[in-house]
């Protein structure tokens, strides 16, 4: 219940304005984002680098206008450059999502998304790294796929996100668990109806579990993006000697984070920066009723804000 009004207040232009006025906000915001310009996402990207890997976000989603997608993508071609500059191209990829990039626009949409993606896949290739695509709300899967493929026939290393709460994951799984196919498998972060979902915490971890098992037997490369422990253990046995990565969000369970890559794992961190930060910060609030808590006392001012 809690979450549904979280997610739907996330699309909330009234809820967004509010939140953007009131300082507090931006400083609860801070544990999950590593803030405003490209300068904060290179230097949180060179803390990480010491232990793990990164994935960098350039915030943003449900653009309705063309101007808005060409800045998304001067943005990567940005920090896709100073990743290389910096040394940091090996160590660290970017994350996309199509609505930032002309998706939703009127005419021509999906074609304008996939060609500005594809000069991100492009300055992504040029710096020595690579790209993958965000999954969004269900009614974007189909679209999404297509995206994808039509990108891996130049750009074959471009991954993408599976969500197990879908009841299509599965199959998709196998479908995208061919050789040298990078798939993000996560549980979802949408408010997504029964018809097309499993809404029961058991089920969705029932279904991850079995869409693991099929990219584990598969030909690709998983990633393994979740912070719930008995997954991380599960994943960790199904996988034996096969080559994946662990994945986890900026600001949640970073101890975890550094113990997976003390003990030699591969650890990714998904590391959004910019200042479209509302419908992401909402959804991380969504997740955990404690972190709805902790934002309402900073709110209240009942606590030094961190
Ligand atoms: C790298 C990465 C990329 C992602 N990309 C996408 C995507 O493209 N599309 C999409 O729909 N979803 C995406 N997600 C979000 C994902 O779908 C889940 O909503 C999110 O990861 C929470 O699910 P969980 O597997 O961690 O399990 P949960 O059962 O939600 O959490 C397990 C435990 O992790 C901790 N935890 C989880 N979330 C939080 C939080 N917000 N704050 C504090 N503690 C928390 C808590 O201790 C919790 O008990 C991504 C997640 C990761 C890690």
């Amino acid at each position: 219940m809690l979450r549904s009004v979280l997610i739907s207040a996330s699309r909330s232009a009234r809820c967004r304005a509010l939140a953007e006025r009131a300082p507090v906000v931006r400083a609860v915001v801070n544990r999950f984002v590593a803030g405003a310009g490209v300068d904060d996402a290179i230097r949180v990207c060179r803390e990480l680098a010491a232990d793990r890997l990164v994935s960098l976000d350039h915030l943003g989603e449900d653009t309705l206008e063309r101007e808005q997608a060409t800045a998304t993508v001067d943005a990567y071609r940005t920090v896709l450059r100073r990743l290389d500059d910096e040394g940091l191209a090996a160590r660290a990829e970017v994350s996309v999502k199509l609505s930032a990039l002309g998706r939703a626009l009127p005419v021509d949409g999906e074609k304008i998304a996939l060609e500005n993606t594809r000069l991100i896949c492009a300055a992504a290739a040029a710096a020595g790294t690579r790209v993958t695509v965000d999954m969004e709300d269900h009614t974007t899967t189909d679209s999404t796929l297509a995206i994808v493929r039509a990108l891996r026939v130049d750009f074959p290393d471009t991954g993408t996100v599976l969500q197990a709460y879908l009841k299509r994951t599965e199959a998709d799984c196998a479908d995208f668990a061919g050789p040298g196919s990078r798939i993000r498998l996560c549980k979802g972060a949408y408010d997504e109806p029964a018809s097309v979902a499993f809404r029961k915490k058991s089920e969705v971890a029932a279904s991850y579990v079995r869409c693991l098992k099929v990219l584990m037997r598969g030909k690709g490369y998983p990633m393994v993006a979740t912070h719930d422990p008995r997954l991380i253990d599960i994943a960790g046995e199904l996988a034996g000697r096969i080559d994946f990565e662990y994945q986890m969000l900026y600001g949640i369970r970073p101890d975890v984070q550094q113990r997976l890559a003390a003990q030699g794992r591969k650890m990714r961190v998904y590391v959004p920066y910019g200042t479209e930060w509302y419908p992401y910060f909402v959804r991380r609030l969504a997740e955990r009723p404690a972190n709805v808590a902790f934002f309402l006392r900073a709110l209240a001012g009942a606590q030094p804000v961190r």
